[in-house]
């Protein structure tokens, strides 16, 4: 016997017409590539949201054509998430970090029929153009005053005459919710970059429970300031649990640096934020010096690498606000896991509890995680046993756009390539990516484990660990470390700072001092470059 309840299905237009109708008045605030603030709210997002999508009917875009974004995190860009979406177009954020080669592969994988961009990614465009053959229709993200002359890039427009042409007269369609909404090209480090191919239904499953208390919490009486950009898997899904709580959105555009996000948090009285942990590191880095404080912030959502325990720490010790660690990925829409504190916590010394808050959390309903062993069986929940980590849910990847790489499921679980620990209360700890882990005489030591001890030092301002080939261990950590302008360090000092932190088997046995190291385009390091950078590298002689 069926339900008798009203079939409704699950559309991202369904989120921007709640957010017009309930929370119209909430503020959304951005930085534009032009300098200034931008400001207005949901109800006028709402009505140029249906200019792009009319816009696009004037391009004769079909249902399901690629409509791709080389995009600042701000309103246009929000308008785009929108109309795009909501008029049963697909968004392909394009991360434009990534080396040009690979956007005009990408943008070709794709089939993208227009691409949608702010100013600054003009000699980008300028260099892929000619490359991308499917890409009919440009579209500049300014107003006309502001289109280039003489740019060279065929069938430019800006997008304020291209929406500005249009009535906002339009009614969003109804279709199946499992009918594609977005795509985001992972930043995999061996072969060519595979989409994940998000779904209506998918993306609003993720936004309702990312709003969830002891997930992201957000709530109409928070001011958010997305700082994780809306290039990458949709800005952990923000720009959807903001309009589906109505919460007021706060964006940084292209100022990313410290002073900038502290003026904008003070500014906008933020009182939520959510960036990866090298955003944080600068805003950090701002504050300290000048001995500012936050007046409004009471959260901050950190995810994207491992957070160092000594990020959480300044947070909550010099700056009272709480630090949710997260983890996630684009394959996972991206949440997967949250760490907050349950009630049985409370009761314990606050250094019992920061042990909990640096791990990566519990799963959110919508997520089932296991760890693996090498034969493909269950491990134990320990806390102690590591294993490769395989996860499954409505919000995660079925299969890759165009089925790249086959099928990727083991059994119908997603291997998501990394590795870790599950305690008995369900928290994880990531201790590496798979192929990051250093087996040394036959026990795994955790890279992650051993940069977060190299960071709390306080001339190191980032470091990464890797092995090397080892004739009696197999292989043996060894951590590379980019000092703190003007700070001091000794090889030996450093692994002196080991002594009491971890087991002395899992001591680096040496200390590579280098000007950087090498990242990717969504931030993260890029061990395999540093491994290639390092191929010389001899360990020392005992
Ligand atoms: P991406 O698909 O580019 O977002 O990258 C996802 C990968 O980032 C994950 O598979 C992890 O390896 C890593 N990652 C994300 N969040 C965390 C975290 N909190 N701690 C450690 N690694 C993380």
């Amino acid at each position: 016997m069926l339900g008798l309840m009203q079939s409704q299905p699950l559309l991202i237009s369904g989120l921007i017409e709640f957010a017009e109708r309930h929370h119209g008045d909430a503020e959304i605030v951005s930085r534009r590539v032009e300098g200034d603030l931008h400001r207005y709210n949901y109800k006028d997002m709402g009505q140029r949201a249906r200019r792009v999508a009319k816009a696009l009917d004037g391009l004769k875009l079909a249902f399901g054509d690629r409509v791709a974004t080389l995009a600042w995190n701000g309103y246009r860009h929000l308008e785009l998430y929108y109309g795009v979406s909501g008029s049963g177009r697909v968004l392909h954020t394009i991360n434009p970090r990534l080396h040009p080669d690979q956007i005009a592969w990408i943008a070709n994988h794709a089939e993208d029929q227009v691409l949608c961009f702010d100013l600054s990614f003009l000699p980008l465009v300028q260099a892929v153009h000619a490359r991308c053959p499917t890409i009919k229709h440009y579209i500049a993200l300014c107003g006309a005053d502001k289109l280039p002359a003489d740019s060279g890039v065929p069938n430019l427009q800006s997008y304020e005459s291209w929406i500005g042409a249009q009535s906002a007269d339009y009614a969003w369609p109804s279709f199946d919710e499992n009918t594609a909404s977005s795509m985001c090209y992972t930043s995999g480090t061996t072969g060519n970059p595979k989409a994940a191919l998000y779904s209506h239904r998918s993306s609003t499953l993720h936004a309702y429970a990312a709003a969830l208390p002891d997930v992201m919490c957000i709530s109409a009486r928070d001011a958010i300031l997305p700082v994780v950009p809306m290039f990458h898997v949709n800005a952990w899904g923000i720009p959807y649990s903001a309009a589906l709580t109505g919460a007021k959105l706060v964006f940084p555009g292209p100022a990313l640096d410290g002073k900038s996000i502290y003026e904008l948090i003070e500014a906008e009285k933020v009182t939520y934020a959510a960036g990866v942990p090298t955003v944080w590191q600068m805003l950090l880095t701002h504050m300290k010096p000048a001995g500012l404080k936050f007046s409004t912030l009471k959260r901050t959502v950190i995810g994207g690498s491992a957070c160092p325990p000594a990020m959480i720490h300044a947070f909550r010790e010099d700056y009272g606000v709480e630090v949710l660690h997260a983890w996630g990925m684009t394959e996972m829409s991206p949440l997967g896991t949250l760490c907050t504190l349950k009630n049985k916590h409370d009761a314990l010394p606050e250094a019992e509890k920061m042990k909990i808050r640096l791990k990566q959390g519990r799963a959110i309903y919508g997520v089932d995680m296991k760890i693996v062993d090498a034969h493909g069986d269950e491990l134990p929940w320990d806390g102690k046993v590591f294993g490769d980590l395989h996860v499954k849910g409505p919000w995660i990847v079925r299969e890759y756009f165009k089925g790249e790489g086959g099928d990727p499921l083991v059994g119908g679980w997603f291997p998501t390539g990394d590795v870790g620990t599950i305690d008995p209360d369900g928290y994880l700890q990531i201790t590496d990516r798979s192929k990051d882990v250093i087996k040394s005489g036959g026990e795994w030591i955790s890279s992650i484990d051993i940069e977060n001890i190299a960071v709390a030092h306080p001339a190191v301002a980032m470091a990464a660990c890797i092995g090397v080939a080892h004739p009696k261990w197999d292989e043996r950590p060894i951590i590379a470390v980019v000092k703190k302008p003007g700070m001091e360090v000794t090889r030996d000092e450093l692994i002196r700072f080991y002594d009491g932190k971890t087991a002395k088997w899992q001591i680096p046995d040496d200390v590579v001092f280098v000007d950087a190291i090498p990242l990717g385009a969504t931030g993260k390091m890029l061990k395999t470059r540093l491994r290639e950078l390092l191929k010389d590298y001899k360990l020392p002689q005992p």
